[in-house]
């Protein structure tokens, strides 16, 4: 027997409690919070295994990307976790895309009708915490330094490694839930014993944070309120707005070719490549150099699993589920609804097992509807937020969905500000586009359509959208 191997843990945990109401939760990011606080309201009694040390005591160790985009679905699954009002102390509301040409001239494009469609910056280390106070005054318990390391699926056994000492720990579990983020060790144990399907496809893009610090009156340096695209063809820069006052730049390169981070390998060249094509940008960020040469290059990639669960012994929630590129600003907030639709589930099946499979059965098409459109949307902001015809046939789209509102709601909107499934706004968005790309074909403007044939091609394609859908 390993000689750092405690057992001492073993028993800490239900099975030596009566009944069948207890899970154990792998990770404690940004699903793993959520979903404990939900399944504790609803009775549950939860553990949730870290392999990072409590940030609330240590401060945040980072991870991935510092800031993230929070739209309606994320704030639903935190107004049921009691969480919203003290997350959205932290956010700053991102009215639109604020465009920089590479002349220099910006244009804000609008997310919605008005500023009751909005995204909303949040910093994911003070996020993490806000949840991670929530779940333990909600009753769960936290155990942080303990790494998943194995799992005994027959004994249901899980053996955690402590990183500070090496040590081994085993905790009996009725069941695991992964909320292990992308690289998830569960779903490596899971796939010992049974074929997930499981395969990763790279975008061949990898990304960089930079930071805008704020300017030097203490204020933002640039307008706050937005999201902003450096859009330039095969690559691009955003920057999301911090609480104080900084921004973080992301920059997005593809791995080969040129310019790509085969070719921008150390801060000189970062700093040629935004003199030539990031000029605005460039003074904002002082530290260039040291930020690109400093932080770490992050792959980006789409992860599709076939099966999400191990009968009742284990499912995946997340990251760990369905990891996607970044480009619909919806990873989290799929996983927040991920977090509400097992709790729903599990209240709802008579047994674990059920309650798992009618999970992936709901969540699972919902997720590849959202990772197709996180790839979509990278062409749309990198290389057509400044296209003519696009800006055409989004202005259409702006009319029509003013003029039916019930009929034509932008994919964007049906994404971002609605809770419809994800799989409903792919398809209707594939109708829509393909409405937006006829009506505006052979027009320069708006001015030379035939609303009445616009109207009625809108009533005879689209039907009312129902929000169950
Ligand atoms: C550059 C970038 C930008 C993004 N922007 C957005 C955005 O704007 N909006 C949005 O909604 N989403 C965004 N995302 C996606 C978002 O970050 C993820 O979808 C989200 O973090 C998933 O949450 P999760 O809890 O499943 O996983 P994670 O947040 O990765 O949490 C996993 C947790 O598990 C812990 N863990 C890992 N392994 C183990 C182990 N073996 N044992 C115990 N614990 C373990 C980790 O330490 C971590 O705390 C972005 C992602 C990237 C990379």
């Amino acid at each position: 027997m390993d000689p750092r191997l405690r057992g001492d843990d073993i028993g800490k945990s239900n099975v030596t409690e009566p009944h069948n109401r207890h899970i154990t939760i792998i990770g404690a990011g940004l699903a793993g919070a959520v979903l404990a606080t939900l399944l504790v309201q609803r009775g549950w009694r939860v553990d949730v295994y870290e392999k990072r040390g409590d940030p609330r005591v240590q401060g945040y160790g980072g991870g991935r990307s510092i800031n993230l985009a929070l739209a309606e679905r994320g704030r639903h699954a935190l107004r049921l976790a009691g969480a919203d009002e003290s997350v959205m102390r932290h956010a700053v509301m991102m009215r639109g895309r604020m465009v920089h040409f590479l002349d220099g001239r910006t244009d804000l494009q609008r997310y919605g009708r008005d500023d009751s469609e909005v995204i909303w910056s949040v910093h994911r280390g003070e996020l993490n915490v806000v949840l991670l106070d929530i779940a333990e005054r909600a009753g769960v318990r936290l155990h942080f330094d303990r790494g998943l390391r194995d799992v005994d699926f027959d004994a249901r056994i899980a053996t955690f490694t402590d990183p500070r000492d090496g040590s081994a720990h085993q905790v009996a579990f009725e069941s695991l839930v992964g909320a292990d983020g992308a690289g998830s060790s569960l779903r490596a144990a899971m796939t010992k014993r049974t074929d997930l399907g499981e395969r990763t496809e790279l975008l061949g893009h990898s990304y960089k944070e930079l930071e805008i610090p704020p300017a030097a009156d203490g204020s933002f340096p640039i307008e706050p309120n937005a999201l902003h695209i450096w859009p330039r063809g095969r690559y691009m820069c955003i920057a999301l707005p911090n609480d104080e006052r900084t921004f973080t730049v992301t920059l997005f390169l593809p791995n080969e070719g040129n310019p790509s981070f085969a070719t921008i390998r150390n801060g000189a060249d970062a700093r040629a490549l935004f003199e030539r094509d990031f000029a605005d940008a460039l003074p904002l960020i002082p530290d260039l150099e040291r930020d690109f040469e400093q932080n770490p290059t992050g792959l980006l990639a789409t992860l599709y699993l076939d099966r999400w669960h191990f009968d009742d012994r284990a499912v995946l929630v997340g990251d760990a589920a369905h990891a996607m590129v970044p480009f619909h600003g919806q990873g989290m907030n799929c996983a927040f609804e991920d977090c509400v639709a097992l709790a729903e589930h599990l209240d709802a099946q008579p047994d674990l097992a059920s309650a798992y499979a009618a999970f992936q059965a709901e969540r699972l098409p919902n997720a590849r509807a959202i990772q197709a459109m996180a790839l979509e949307n990278y062409l749309e902001m990198r290389d057509r937020v400044d296209d003519d015809d696009y800006l055409l046939q989004r202005a259409l789209e702006r009319k029509l969905a003013e003029r039916h509102p019930a009929h034509f709601v932008p994919r964007y909107s049906m994404v971002t500000f609605q809770r419809v499934p994800y799989a409903t706004a792919y398809e209707r968005g594939r109708q829509q586009r393909e409405l937006l790309i006829e009506l505006t074909r052979g027009h320069h403007s708006l001015d030379t359509l035939d609303w009445h044939a616009v109207d009625a091609a809108v009533h005879a394609r689209l039907s009312p959208l129902s929000v169950d859908a």
